[in-house]
């Protein structure tokens, strides 16, 4: 079945929106797989966003994402790296539809509280990334 690694950054957690988001994949239909509070190696966070290391924007969205502890989530169910991308909403939260997680919970794309797997591929690697332990 289809996975997607789905992170809250740590504006989300500090927020206290864990539950809220969680609660929007549940009830969506889809399966929680994995999860484990952590805070970030600058290393990981790096390798993570490696496709965006020329990025102006790179090292202060490493120093964001290793700024406090992230929730870090595998989920699964039919089609759940797109629709979960859905959910999720645009990048940038001044482009993200009302009722997404970033058009309802966020304002800053440098603060967009949560990341979502691109494709089946990035879904791979980053479970692999973020779950070098395996899924129970
Ligand atoms: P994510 O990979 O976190 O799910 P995304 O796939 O919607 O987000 P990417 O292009 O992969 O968008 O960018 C990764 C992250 O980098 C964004 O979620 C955001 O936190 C940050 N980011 C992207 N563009 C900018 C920008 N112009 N300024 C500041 N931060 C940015
Ligand atoms: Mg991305």
């Amino acid at each position: 079945m289809e996975q997607s690694f789905i992170m809250i950054k740590p504006d989300g957690v500090q927020r206290g929106l864990v539950g809220e988001i969680i609660s929007r994949f549940e009830k969506k239909g889809f399966y929680l797989k994995g999860m484990k509070l952590l805070t970030v190696e600058k290393s990981l966070a790096e390798n993570h966003y490696a496709d965006l290391s020329a990025k102006p924007f790179f090292p202060g969205l490493v120093e964001y994402i290793i700024s406090g502890p992230v929730v870090a989530m595998v989920w699964e169910g039919k089609n759940v790296v797109v629709t979960g991308r859905k959910i999720i909403g645009a990048t940038n939260p001044s482009d993200s539809a009302p009722g997404t997680i970033r058009g309802d919970l966020a304002i800053e794309v440098g603060r967009n509280v949560i990341h979502g797997s691109d494709s089946i591929e990035s879904a791979r690697k980053e479970i692999a990334l973020w779950f070098p332990e395996g899924l129970t």
